[in-house]
């Protein structure tokens, strides 16, 4: 097995730590679990939005005008920034870490990259505790993209130490006045290998730097943020059909509940799936009334969600437009979370589906007997997932007497 293999269970794990939360038990083949693996560290990258070009030429841009590198690939990252939970430092734990941990270690080892800039230094080792095998990144060139962000140029090769030439004897082979050394667990290992691969593809076919590191190849990278919600939503959305994972194309008639690939594998789920459609069926639907934008009414109100990379820190946008509806009428599960938030909105549930195309917050005011119904429901959980379906713009029908068969994982 080629020692740059993901399990499935890894891509999950890991796209887990991403907060692209996958069922464990998915039946997503293993190619589309891959490209969305892909796709998150894109989305963590800001590819799109920073580059979002098939070739990426560096040349193009102006080099980085020199210091505060590390600043700048933080101010890039305004959620760490705000909830400090972040890469801070170019420290860590390394291999020891828990695997649920690696995309936090990813992002560090990433910034790392920053700091050497700074200090100078070009060479980097990403190795294990065993000094059995290393990634050796030499940075050639910062330079400055789109929102003062940096784009790191870098020549990489893999390294695995052998009896007659261990590692300290290959990392002499590449002269360097000081180089640094950060430790990573293999699942990260394979990760890097993943993102700097994905990138070398992306430089022009041309794409050759002489510099006296055999067999090195081209890559680059830009610092790593935390994926917005918005990039969470479409990395969760269309887990494939029920039954073998493939791409949907119908949806269960009876309660729109459930999504396949065809005839074939829902007549195949029918006796899984039947007593949850059943069960939907007789299920009481009740109206609720959003505020549209200038009403002064005791209804709930409603925003669209934005990425928190995006607009300053806010993770909404309330311009007037109600947000589009994704689910076009059909109906959907939603998450229902009651806030106990003394200094939040007082009495109310925040509503939101999987993508998070929108944000509900319905106040308890509006209808306090279903309110209060959805209270008792949730028990000590303060959450539930239930069905819903968008009948206006302004307004949402709500089943809270059905509950899904199983809890979704988001
Ligand atoms: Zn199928
Ligand atoms: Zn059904």
């Amino acid at each position: 097995m080629s020692s740059k293999y993901i399990s499935k269970e890894d891509i999950l794990i890991f796209l887990a730590s991403m907060g692209v939360e996958l069922s464990k038990n998915t039946k997503m083949p293993m190619e589309d679990l891959t490209k969305r693996l892909g796709n998150a560290l894109d989305a963590s990258q800001q590819f799109d939005q920073l580059l979002g070009t098939k070739t990426v030429d560096p040349a193009e841009f102006p080099k980085w005008p020199g210091g505060d590198i590390l600043k700048a690939s933080h101010r890039n990252n305004i959620q760490e920034s705000f909830t400090g939970t972040g890469a801070t430092s170019q420290r860590k734990k390394g291999p020891l870490s828990a695997k649920e941990d690696t995309f936090r270690e990813l992002r560090q080892s990433i910034l790392a990259i920053s700091h050497c800039c700074d200090e100078g230094t070009k060479d980097i080792y990403y190795m294990d505790g065993d000094e059995k095998w290393a990634i050796f990144v030499r940075i050639l060139r910062v330079y400055k993209i789109k929102n003062d962000v940096p784009l790191f140029l870098f020549v990489y090769r893999q390294l695995v130490a052998n009896p007659s030439s261990p590692m300290e004897t290959q990392m002499q082979s590449f002269p360097a006045e000081s180089r640094a050394t950060i430790k990573v667990s293999e699942l990260e290992r394979r990760i890097l290998l993943r993102l700097f691969e994905k990138n070398a593809k992306r430089l022009p076919p041309t794409y050759s730097i002489a510099d006296g590191t055999d067999g090195a190849i081209a890559s680059f990278v830009l610092p790593l943020c935390p994926i917005g919600m918005l990039g969470l939503g479409k990395l969760t959305a269309n887990p494939g059909c029920e039954v073998c994972g493939k791409k949907t194309t119908s949806r269960c008639m009876q309660c729109l509940s459930v999504v396949y690939c065809g005839k074939e594998c829902q007549t195949a789920d029918w006796k899984t799936h039947k007593s949850t459609c059943r069960s939907l069926k007789g299920g009481s639907w009740h109206k609720i009334k959003v505020n549209s934008p200038g009403a002064q009414l005791p209804y709930s109100f409603i925003l669209s969600r934005l990425d928190p990379t995006q607009g300053g820190g806010k993770d909404t946008v309330s311009d007037g437009t109600p947000p589009p509806d994704i689910h076009e009428g059909k109906v959907f599960l939603a998450k229902f979370q009651l806030s106990l938030s003394s200094n939040a909105i007082p009495g109310h549930m925040l509503i939101y589906d999987r993508t998070r195309s929108f944000q509900l917050f319905w106040l308890r005011k509006s209808d306090p007997d279903l309110f209060d119904e959805g209270v008792y429901m949730m028990r000590d959980k303060l959450k539930f997932y239930r069905w819903v379906r968008r009948t206006g713009d302004y307004e949402f029908d709500l089943c809270l007497d059905r509950a899904p068969a199983a809890d979704p994982v988001w």
